[in-house]
């Protein structure tokens, strides 16, 4: 029991000191911008002292790793401690930074810019500026009693390495080459090698991607600049493409570097063709500065474009021609063997109790994204910690599953009884239809306490990790989709927005079906979003045509799954209303008639 309540406290303890680090980040931020704008990149005499002492640690080794936020840089020592230096000299800082890559020590890198504010003072407010400049004065002298260094607890991220990256071994694989290539660029080329310029790591979220390019850049001991495309989207033309040319400046001076893009498809999505607007203008903009970046630099250089996207299939097929992303690595979501190391690697700072066996959570986990089991994992310790437990349990990995799969629950959020009573029948037809149709899933719960954002939910879990979807599961997924909204017409006599989530996720699949797996009347054929093959209008009418169809049929099914089970629902919903969340046995006993699903094993299900 002691041993927990220390762990918490601990936790708890080192929340006050990050919120409190936030507080003192904001003010040397300000004092960043102070010198810059004040003083204006004064010799580097003034950061003499803690320069040298910087390159000193560069040179002799004894730094894990190294963060460089605008002018900050903050050095992790071997020692566990951390020191924070502010370099305002570009050359200064870049030489710096490439020593400690040069001696293998990661060097994360953010790539900002200045904030609006600055960027109206910089652009030159005259009256701010001077009433600025006597304020940095101030700063400066304050610091200069007490040096540059603050010395403390600081948050530079742990360095990650292949061996942290758990399972995935063949995407490792396939990213070893840039690593070899950025270890000696030179060299790479000499070999004949063909030399990578930009990597598209594509996956779902949560599956490591972001883990994968720290890891490369660990690995090969070069900078890793991030940004995330979302910072490139600006109402403003021409605003985006600027930032996308400082971002590549500053990768030029760093070189050999990573330059990581995280949801690229906020930026890179394929450009519409009116537009016109000043949004769409810009955005033009942008992916045509990222293009003439990508196009402009030598291979030799030595910079290589890491980028993220969960959605391969808006991407502008400018972007994945040969010279660019023309690396692509699929970080698929985690198989039994994957999640039973991402689960080791979680577990590692954890009590785990003798008895746990991670390969059977495993088992229990199937679809889930690395980040969701770690995500688990500190659940699992928080609900320990909540029970005074000496260490983690079975139950409380199981509780923390049912957290991460249906989402925290949102305490205070009353119903009122209409409400409770309408929640319950949505879910109950998603349930009478999960019961009813072939090939669904086994269902696991159903509850009708908020959640986020939605009012009740229905889990189901795969009984294994599913690798092929035929066209009948596809079918029933929809269909099953579709039995909230068919309970509500059939039941309640009315329709509610609770469905919205439902239908929008049945029409993403219904237009896969049709648009890119054939598996329709209108026959195989793709129409992912690539603007490069245009279809014709008669076609593209068709697809709309033929989804919609695809959606009314299985609506209609519902509708009939529903209300040949009247009886049941209705004793579902009572239990809901009861107990709110009801388990699988108990979701099985409101149906006896329907044998199938009574059979069929309940592997994945919990003793709750
Ligand atoms: P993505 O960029 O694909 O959205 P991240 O790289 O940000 O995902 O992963 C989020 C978190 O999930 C990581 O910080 C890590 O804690 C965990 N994680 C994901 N995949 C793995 C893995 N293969 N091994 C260890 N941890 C992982
Ligand atoms: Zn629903």
């Amino acid at each position: 029991m002691q041993l927990w309540l220390s762990r918490v406290t601990k936790r708890l303890g080192g929340n006050l000191v990050w919120l409190s680090l936030t507080g003192a980040l904001l003010v040397l931020g300000l004092m960043a911008v102070g010198v810059t704008l004040g003083v204006n990149r004064g010799p580097a005499g003034d950061q003499q002292v803690g320069f040298t002492d910087l390159m000193q640690i560069a040179d002799t080794g004894g730094a894990l790793a190294v963060h460089v936020d605008h002018e900050r840089v903050s050095v992790k020592k071997a020692s566990g401690d951390s020191i924070v230096a502010i370099v305002a000299d570009d050359g200064a800082r870049h030489d710096l930074v490439n020593r400690f890559a040069r001696g293998n020590v990661p060097v994360d890198f953010v790539s900002r810019e200045p904030s609006g504010a600055s960027r109206f003072f910089a652009a030159g407010a005259p009256i701010f500026g001077i009433a600025l400049f006597g304020v940095a004065a101030l700063v400066i002298q304050r610091r200069r009693g007490k040096g540059h260094f603050s010395v403390g607890s600081e948050t530079v991220t742990a360095p990650v390495r292949f061996v942290d990256v758990a399972g995935m071994d063949e995407v490792k694989e396939a990213l070893q080459e840039t690593v070899d290539f950025l270890r000696n660029p030179d060299h790479f080329a000499r070999l004949g090698g063909r030399a990578p310029r930009g990597v598209l790591l594509t996956g779902e979220p949560g599956t490591g991607k972001t883990l994968l390019a720290r890891a490369v850049s660990t690995e090969a001991g070069v900078p890793f600049l991030s940004c995330s495309g979302s910072s490139f989207q600006e109402m403003y033309v021409g605003v985006g493409a600027a930032r996308v040319r400082s971002l590549f400046k500053e990768a030029r001076r760093l070189a050999p570097c990573i330059v990581f893009i995280d949801e690229i498809d906020a930026v890179g999505r394929a450009r519409g063709k009116g537009g016109g607007d000043s949004a769409s203008n810009d955005h033009h903009q942008t992916i045509n500065q990222l293009l003439v970046e990508m196009d402009g630099f030598d291979p030799s250089t030595g910079i290589v474009v890491m980028a993220s996207t969960n959605r391969l299939d808006v991407l502008d097929a400018a972007l994945v021609r040969p010279g660019r992303f023309d690396r692509q690595v699929v970080v698929p979501l985690p198989d039994l063997r994957g999640r039973t190391e991402i689960l080791k690697v979680h577990a590692r700072p954890i009590d785990l109790h003798h008895e746990v066996d991670l390969a059977h959570v495993a088992r229990q986990t199937p679809g889930f994204s690395g980040a969701e089991l770690a995500n688990l994992l500190n659940e699992a310790a928080i609900l320990a910690a909540r029970d005074n437990a000496l260490t983690v349990e079975t139950d409380h990995l199981e509780r923390a599953r049912d957290r991460v799969l249906m989402g925290p629950e949102r305490n205070g959020v009353l119903l009122d009884p209409d409400e409770r009573y309408a929640t319950a029948v949505h879910e109950a037809g998603h349930v009478a239809v999960g019961i009813a149709a072939e090939h669904t899933d086994p269902l696991h719960k159903v509850s009708i306490l908020p959640r986020g954002r939605s009012l009740g939910v229905t889990a189901s879990l795969p009984e294994r990790d599913r690798l092929m979807y035929k066209k009948e599961y596809l079918e029933d997924q929809i269909c099953m989709m579709m039995g909230g909204r068919a309970a509500e017409m059939e039941i309640l006599g009315t329709m509610t927005a609770g469905a919205s989530d439902d239908i929008e996720r049945a029409t993403h699949i219904a237009r896969k079906m049709v648009a890119e797996l054939g598996m329709s009347d209108i026959g195989p054929i793709c129409l992912k979003g690539d603007a490069e093959l245009p279809h014709s209008q008669k076609l593209l009418d068709t697809v709309e045509e033929t989804t919609r169809s695809i959606l009314h049929a299985q609506l209609g099914r519902a509708r009939g799954i529903v209300s040949a089970r009247r009886a049941e629902i209705d004793t579902l919903v009572e239990g809901l209303l009861d107990r709110d969340t009801l388990n699988r046995t108990e979701i099985l006993a409101c149906f006896p008639n329907d044998k199938k699903k009574l059979a069929a094993p309940s592997s994945p299900s919990l003793p709750s």
